[in-house]
């Protein structure tokens, strides 16, 4: 508890260093690091967290605290430490890094609540029905959520016949029922998803021996972190649920996260049939009420096992045993917007902050992550076999280029794919078809004149999508009707140039008229549900064929798929980006082993024009230490990571000559401060997509050895460039994507 006058608080918002409040007379004593406050900033009051306390102010004409929005600790010490860690290590500030952390109910002004009181002696119609039975279920909300829940239904008017009743409280703050939730912890909220219990399998000897290799671990806790390179379909997943049973047997949570939660319908019954009623789910489609509602049931230990995407590493689970990250090469662990986190990196900062051990899965291991392992600082644990000895697929790699017997059919299917596919289908059985690509045509462009539709707002060309007869901008959403006539010579002589999914898929339907063929993609999966859909009528065996993009590529488990085919593997490898090769790698193999994990053996073709490459090559044979032993040589040689470390820093802006100025003036300014560690400071230059939604784009990217120097001089990058509406700078450390 602070006695002191004065409280330092964490806004979250984009200030560089947490504001000094004073405490009034009334909070002396009662405020404590971790808790909530309302502070006045500018005109607004806000939400913010005290996170440190001082005898005096450093600054002159200090406000005063509001109000105390929580009488006990709502962020942990350790929360606040993995917060911190992230600020610095992110070159943000501990007010973003609460931004992204936290749920929008905790961080808004949420004062005002109704809350479920007592039963009602009558209702009086279905809205104060509905409103009472929210109120029940997902706990206290705000009048303004309900007001989003049940739009123009008159919420207003129920809460105020209902607490006319005494059946809803109305106008309490969130406190008051965090103390009421408090009390009814023992009986906790019915779970979200229904599933009967289900019995674990009997372990495989490598399962047992990994198991066996963790158990003090997971007893004892301390932390460790385990790199388990099982190969697809080689009984990970059973790894995690046994070492999260071992967990709960010891009264500790598990955290687990995967790389998105719509992908992954069926560890999600997993979990659920181990652990019925004990799970948390944290989603990005979750209401702010369902946020906060699952954010206080963790916070509580009334779950044992929280499972969520990447802002899950921030779930307020206290009593920490284990933290598994699934499929932790997986990029969408990154964070692209805001701060610019890592979720499994910070995951084994959380799990040394916690003292717990950290599990690492996944078939083809992140560079940088066997890197460690080889180097000692992680565990490697290994799976080389699949289950019930199920054989790997065998991978053949078809050349698209000269030398064919025939051309390939549409120009999409070669030969020996179209056969495969035939065959497969006579014989009942699924295939899958996979193109990193959506959209009918890559672009539109004129034969007479060479004029290529482009986007107004960004310097992209527009993809042509067949179904809603336009063309469609991939990163701005910027759609305009297909028009026949080329807009600038206005010949009759616009025509469609490369291929996507859409496209595939109607070939498909040609070459192969009986199959029942669906397509996942953005497109096809933008509707609520309609991934979820998709991929039970696929597991049911209701599709013969589907045709998707990387999201048919992750932790998929049907039984019925006999054959995978990769219609252009170069599509990832031609990206300007140094990870290709591995993105390539990485996509074949988890691609390929989504074949032959029931009783019949798979199958894969991979069409490409590069069938030397090396990638294709290991992956032909399920090598992942000769992939990573010639992707390491490469990226030695270039001076990429793991061997030294990369800042992005990106300039946009409006206003292209102002960009450019700034970008210009930022590398020469780096330039001239104190380097001792030989940090590279390469560009200013445009950025590969040099203009995006408006604002035009400029990067300089910092290379060096030594973290401490490269966070020193972006740290400097951003006191060098003046905060303002007009240039923006962007820091990305670690970044994944240059583009
Ligand atoms: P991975 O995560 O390594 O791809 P999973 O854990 O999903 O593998 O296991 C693949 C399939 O094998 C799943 O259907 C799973 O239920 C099953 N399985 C896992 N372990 C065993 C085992 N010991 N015996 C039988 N089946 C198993
Ligand atoms: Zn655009």
């Amino acid at each position: 508890m602070g006695n002191h006058p004065f409280a330092l608080v964490a806004v979250p918002a984009p200030m560089p260093e947490p504001l000094t409040y004073a405490v009034p007379g009334g909070l002396r004593g009662r405020l404590a690091v971790g808790m909530r406050v309302l502070v006045p900033l500018g005109r607004r009051r806000v939400t913010g967290v005290v996170v440190g306390f001082e005898r005096a102010a450093r600054v002159a004409g200090v406000k005063e605290i509001a109000e105390a929005l929580d009488d006990e600790v709502l962020l942990e010490e350790k929360f606040l430490e993995l917060c911190r860690w992230a600020a610095d290590y992110y070159v943000a500030s501990l007010g973003e890094v609460l931004a992204a952390a936290l749920p929008p109910l905790l961080r808004t002004e949420s004062r005002v609540v109704a809350a479920f009181a007592r039963e009602p002696e009558d209702l009086h119609g279905e809205v104060d029905r509905q409103v009472l039975e929210a109120l029940r279920e997902r706990g206290p909300l705000a009048p303004a959520t309900l007001s989003r829940l049940f739009p123009r239904r008159g919420v207003r008017a129920a809460l105020e016949r209902l607490a006319a009743q005494g059946a809803v409280t109305v106008g309490e703050r969130l406190r008051g029922h965090m103390r009421e939730a408090r009390r009814r912890r023992a009986a906790p909220p019915a779970k979200t998803a229904g599933g009967a219990p289900s019995r674990a399998p009997v372990l495989t000897d490598e399962q047992r021996e990994v198991l066996r290799s963790l158990e003090g671990r997971l007893r004892d806790g301390g932390f460790e972190t385990l790199l388990l390179h099982g190969v697809t379909g080689s009984g990970k997943t059973e790894v995690y649920l046994h070492a999260m049973e071992t967990v709960r047997a010891g009264g500790r949570q598990s955290l687990i996260l995967v790389p998105e939660i719509a992908l992954t319908p069926q560890l999600l019954d997993r979990l659920e049939g181990r652990f019925p009623g004990d799970v948390a789910v944290l989603h990005s489609g979750l209401t702010p009420a369902e946020r906060w509602r699952h954010w206080w049931r963790i916070a509580h230990g009334v779950v044992k096992v929280v499972v969520g995407a990447r802002s899950a590493v921030f779930a307020p689970v206290r009593d920490l045993g284990l933290i598994v990250v699934d499929e932790e090469h997986d990029y969408s662990y990154k964070q692209e917007e805001g701060v610019r986190y890592h979720g499994r990196d910070l995951a084994v900062v959380r799990g040394r902050i916690a003292g717990c051990p950290v599990i690492l899965g996944s078939a083809t291991p992140s560079l940088e992550s066997y890197h460690n392992a080889r180097g000692g600082r992680y565990r490697l644990l290994e799976l080389t076999r699949r289950v019930q000895a199920r054989p790997m697929p065998g991978v053949d790699v078809v050349d698209l280029k000269a030398g064919q017997e025939s051309a390939p059919a549409e120009g999409l299917f070669s030969p020996p794919l179209l056969r495969a596919l035939r065959e497969n289908q006579e014989q009942g059985r699924q295939s899958l078809v996979f193109l990193n690509r959506r959209g009918f045509a890559s672009f539109l462009q004129c034969w007479s004149c060479g004029f290529v539709m482009r986007c107004p707002h960004c310097s992209i060309s527009l993809t042509y999508h067949l179904g809603r007869n336009s063309t469609f901008c991939h990163h701005c959403g910027y759609r305009r009707r297909k028009v026949d006539a080329c807009p600038a010579c206005g010949n009759l002589s616009l025509s469609e140039v490369g291929f996507g999914t859409e496209r595939v898929e109607h070939a498909l339907r040609r070459l192969l008229p009986k199959a029942r063929i669906g397509r996942m993609d953005r497109d096809t999966t933008s509707a609520r549900g309609a991934q979820e859909r998709i991929f039970r009528a696929w597991e049911r065996g209701d599709l013969d064929v589907l045709v998707g993009t990387q999201m048919v590529a992750k932790g998929h488990d049907v039984g019925g798929v006999t054959l995978v085919g990769v219609v252009l593997a170069d599509s990832s490898l031609n990206l300007p980006d140094f990870r290709a090769a591995e993105k390539t790698f990485q996509i074949i193999s988890q691609v390929a082993g989504r074949a032959g994990r029931a009783r019949r053996p798979g199958r894969v073709i991979v069409q490409t024009l590069v069938p030397g490459h090396y990638c294709f090559r290991h992956a032909q044979v399920h090598d992942y230490p000769s992939f990573f032993a010639a992707e390491t040589e490469f990226r030695r040689e270039l001076g990429y990571p793991p061997f030294r470390h990369l800042v992005h820093l990106r300039l946009d802006g409006t206003d292209e000559d102002g960009v450019t100025q700034r970008a210009r003036a930022l590398a020469r300014d780096l330039r001239r401060e104190d380097n001792p560690h030989e940090v590279e400071i390469l560009g200013p230059a445009p950025a590969p997509i040099a203009k995006l939604r408006n604002r035009y784009r400029w990067q300089i990217l910092l290379k060096g050895r030594s973290r401490p120097a490269l966070g020193a001089l972006a740290r400097r990058a951003v006191a060098l460039v003046p905060k303002s509406r007009t240039v923006r700078l962007h820091v990305d450390v670690d970044p994944y994507n240059m583009l």
